[in-house]
């Protein structure tokens, strides 16, 4: 079969290789649409991956193509797959969550995963599709279930205050998700930040509301927030307290980005007693000043943080949430899919993610 083998850090090839041999427990997998995460592009050219040689990819879809006698059920079944194999053996698997196993395995991570032809998947990680479901949302359900992850941590989603003020900072593929399910379990009042004006067209799609959408110029980010904000009108602000949409302040902050700047504003653009979540991968140490520090005290904010999503198999899990989602027909993950490419031009893809070359947001293959 055909598959992106990463070799060593910034040396991926598609090769020819031999398939993947299923035992008992697991399936043949024939991957239908995969997506480009943004953390493959640090695995793949810089920090690299926990073993090579390595098969990437890890938000894929496809339709079951090989299975044991014991599992003939689900031959040629449409399935979306939960990448975490967790050992089930540590508390955390104990007490079913699974996502912070301490011991996990993780298909195109820590074992081959999606940027093939086929891949080996446990029994376990399947989520089967209905009908009316694509092969492209449901290669969207992994971030969106991060996404629906990370809401979950500070709202209940069938019993919270609708009304409340929501921002969401850095509108990357899992920051658009975010805004897509608050949109989805009815919360209103929703802003963001962004740094990029394709990022806020993206916004528009779910919310007409251009003046809760602010974007901060890019490469001006500066330590302590100055000139670095621009509105509708193209006015420019010392800092997001001066807008007149967001001075208000927010119950409920989702910092999607992961950079000290961010995460800064969180703390002072959330009122007392609001619920921050951190959900972006840090770029470097996260450092406070003093003064930010003492407005967790003096605020008593909630600050928690992300990791994954939640997959029990059971109807309340976050991938269960994301399907019925999907299934309802009620969001559209696809419209946030910016370019598609197939298997064999899938390192375009990468590239454009890498070197920046054109406004992005899921890139799909398949
Ligand atoms: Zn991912
Ligand atoms: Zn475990």
């Amino acid at each position: 079969m055909k598959a992106y083998v990463l070799h060593e850090i910034n040396d991926i090839r598609l090769e020819e290789v031999d398939m993947p041999v299923a035992s008992k427990e697991e399936v043949i997998v024939k991957v239908e649409n995969v997506g480009i995460c943004g953390s493959d592009i640090p695995r793949i050219y810089t920090t690299g991956a926990h073993v090579k040689p390595l098969i990437p990819g890890h938000e894929f879809a496809g339709t079951v193509y090989k299975c044991s006698d014991e599992n003939r059920n689900l031959l040629g079944k449409k399935v979306g797959v939960f990448p975490l194999i967790p050992c089930k053996e540590c508390p955390d698997c104990k007490s079913k969550n699974f996502e912070t196993c301490q011991n996990y395995n993780y298909l195109g991570s820590r074992c081959n995963g999606g940027f093939a032809e086929y891949v080996k998947v446990p029994v376990w990680n399947l989520i089967e599709l209905p009908e009316n479901v694509t092969f492209e949302q449901a290669a969207c359900m992994e971030p969106m279930s991060v996404a629906v992850h990370a809401i979950r941590r500070i709202t209940d989603i069938n019993n919270s205050d609708f009304e409340k003020r929501i921002c969401v900072e850095g509108l990357g593929t899992i920051g658009l998700f975010v805004c897509m399910f608050l949109k989805y379990f009815g919360f209103k009042n929703v802003y963001a930040i962004c740094n990029k004006e394709y990022q806020k067209e993206q916004f528009l799609k779910l919310f007409q509301r251009k003046e809760r959408c602010l974007v901060r110029k890019k490469g001006n980010i500066s330590k302590d927030n100055t000139k670095d904000i621009t509105d509708n009108d193209g006015n420019t602000y010392e800092s997001i307290k001066e807008v007149k949409e967001f001075e208000e302040g927010f119950d409920f902050f989702f910092e999607c980005v992961g950079r000290n700047e961010t995460l800064n504003d969180a703390i002072t653009m959330s009122k007392s007693l609001g619920k921050i979540v951190v959900v972006g991968n840090p770029y470097s140490d996260m450092e406070l000043p003093k003064d930010i520090y003492w407005r967790i005290l003096r605020k008593q904010l909630t600050v928690t943080g992300t990791w994954n999503s939640s997959f029990t198999k059971e109807e309340n899990d976050d991938w269960h949430v994301v399907l019925k989602a999907l299934e309802s027909g009620k969001i559209e993950p696809q419209q946030f899919i910016s370019h598609r490419f197939k298997l064999e031009d899938l390192e375009t893809g990468l590239l454009i993610m890498r070197d920046k070359r054109s406004d992005y947001t899921k890139i799909m293959i398949g």
